[in-house]
């Protein structure tokens, strides 16, 4: 079992004075006991008879049940997402396809304290940042790709720009909104129709978003949603009713899709895990560092494909950074989802909280050293502690494997070029960041990296206009800004 560590040399008790509750209001979203599937613009219950249970992981309660699509319920969505690609979606004007995303974005903005409220409920996030973060990013992507929609031959000059048809899209539970949102507005903004399958533990603000389509008015069958498990994905990916495919979750399953749509007219974007290296040289402002490793790696409980989950520490400042990271660390939160005081909230699920837990104790039995500052955690629900790993070498699990949980591993280096080589020393290539005052570093060390973003004196940053998107076995694509718009686009 994990040694807890009582404290960090000269850090502060974690508890020498408490912050007192401050839940937000619960209520302001009304859970209805059961959701169907939303399919040619109603909500209709599942072929399959099947429906099954989503618990909120902060405190196992069953909050509502929610239908189980089977292979007949998809080809539903998917026959009336062609019905309304045909009817007319494609060829409304662009400028009235707009309309309608800048409606949703302006509706999830009205409506973002209860969307926040249900997604952290649902999936265990810090309700700070699903109000922070999430809804407020989520909107956004509305916004920018409304701009887009009417501008599509001036982001492909000397191009024609057609739409693909119904675009299939599978999302993982980590960001369930805003992983809706980086789907379904580029999608929509090109003319296209679509049919998403939310992740098993997370479908409750899908099922909200259907209701904000209901009330822009979206005409029926533009948006659909499928919920069930992986099974349901199977045979979304399988339909040939579909001209698209973007997948965002793990590499396993996305290579599964890959082969799966191998010789079909199907176009493709994966977006799959990371093992991010956050590489700290020591001329860096250590303080502004260390706030930048924090939201790095235990920001959404690690549940980040871009996670910071690799800290490199120039040799000659890896004791005071350490130190004062242990500190930081003692004073992180951990509880309630509900409560705007908490930093870290529940793991989305026991499956996770398991595989998390599993991986640790590797990394305990391959040599490494575990930190973990003393918390309280609630007796009911999913929790694991900040994690800190220190002497940890390149090969050991916790160093080359997607974890996806508050764990961080720090290894250290003397150079830049080796500080690149231990960075690249991974399968994936989905993010970096890089900490040092010296604008020529970072330019230096941003043409070596093999991954798709670099963030500098900064991290975890997101932003509709920037394309997001990896190298090597993070996927292929990119999702965001202009870059967003041609996955979904085809060209004459
Ligand atoms: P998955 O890749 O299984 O889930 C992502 C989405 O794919 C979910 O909607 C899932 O449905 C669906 N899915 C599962 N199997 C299939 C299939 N055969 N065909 C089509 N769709 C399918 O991730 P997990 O939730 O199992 O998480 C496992 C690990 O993956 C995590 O520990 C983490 O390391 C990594 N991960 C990475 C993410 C990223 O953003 N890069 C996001 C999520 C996970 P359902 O939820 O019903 O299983």
């Amino acid at each position: 079992m994990a040694q807890v560590e009582k404290r960090p040399s000269g850090a502060p008790a974690p508890l020498d004075w408490e912050y007192a509750p401050a839940p937000e209001a619960r209520d302001i979203v009304r859970i209805r006991d059961r959701y169907g599937l939303f399919v040619g613009g109603e909500e209709v219950d599942p072929r399959s008879g099947e429906w099954f249970p989503s618990i909120s992981p902060s405190s196992e309660e069953q909050l509502f049940e929610v239908a189980q699509a089977g292979k007949e319920d998809v080809e539903l969505a998917v026959h009336a997402a062609r019905g309304a690609f045909d009817d007319g979606w494609s060829g409304i004007s662009p400028a009235e396809r707009a309309k309608y995303l800048f409606r949703i974005a302006r509706i999830l903005q009205e409506r973002a304290r209860e969307l926040a409220v249900a997604e952290s409920l649902d999936g265990g996030k810090p309700i700070r940042e699903s109000r922070d973060v999430d809804l407020p990013l989520a909107a956004a992507h509305f916004f920018y790709y409304a701009g887009w929609a009417d501008k599509l031959e001036y982001a492909f000059p000397q191009r024609t720009p057609k739409p693909l048809g119904v675009a299939a899209q599978i999302i993982p539970w980590n960001f369930p909104l805003l992983m809706l949102a980086w789907k379904i507005a580029p999608a929509l903004a090109c003319g296209n129709t679509v049919v998403l399958k939310p992740a098993e533990t997370t479908p409750l603000t899908a099922m909200l978003f259907a209701d904000v389509c209901r009330q822009a008015g979206l005409p029926p069958g533009v948006v659909n949603i499928v919920t069930g498990d992986g099974s349901t994905g199977g045979y979304l990916v399988k339909s040939e009713g579909i001209d698209k495919l973007a997948f965002t979750g793990s590499t396993e399953v996305g290579k599964l899709i890959q082969r799966e749509l191998a010789g079909r007219e199907v176009k493709l974007t994966l977006e799959l895990g990371g093992k991010a290296a956050n590489i700290v040289f020591d001329d860096a402002a250590l303080d502004q560092a260390v706030e930048g490793i924090v939201n790095g790696i235990y920001f959404n409980q690690g549940h980040v494909c871009c996670a910071g989950s690799r800290l490199l520490v120039q040799e000659s400042i890896y004791e005071p950074l350490l130190d004062k990271l242990k500190r930081r660390l003692s004073t992180l939160r951990v509880g309630d989802p509900l409560d705007k005081n908490t930093d870290v909230g529940a793991i989305n699920s026991k499956a996770q909280l398991d595989r998390i837990t599993e991986l640790v104790a590797s990394g305990e039995e391959e040599g490494a050293e575990i930190y973990q500052p003393e918390c309280r955690l609630p007796e009911r629900g999913y929790w694991f502690r900040p994690t800190l790993f220190t002497n940890v070498a390149q090969s050991y699990r916790i160093a080359q494997e997607e974890i996806f949980g508050p764990v961080l591993s720090v290894l250290t280096f003397r150079t830049p070029e080796e500080a690149v080589e231990k960075a690249n020393n991974t399968a994936f290539g989905l993010s970096a960041g890089i900490w040092t005052e010296k604008g020529s570093r970072i330019l230096w060390m941003v043409e070596r990296m093999r991954a798709g973003v670099v963030w500098a004196n900064t991290f975890n940053r997101f932003d509709p206009t920037s394309p997001f998107g990896g190298y090597k076995e993070s996927g292929f694509g990119r999702e965001g800004g202009r870059h967003g718009l041609e996955p979904y686009l085809t060209f004459e």
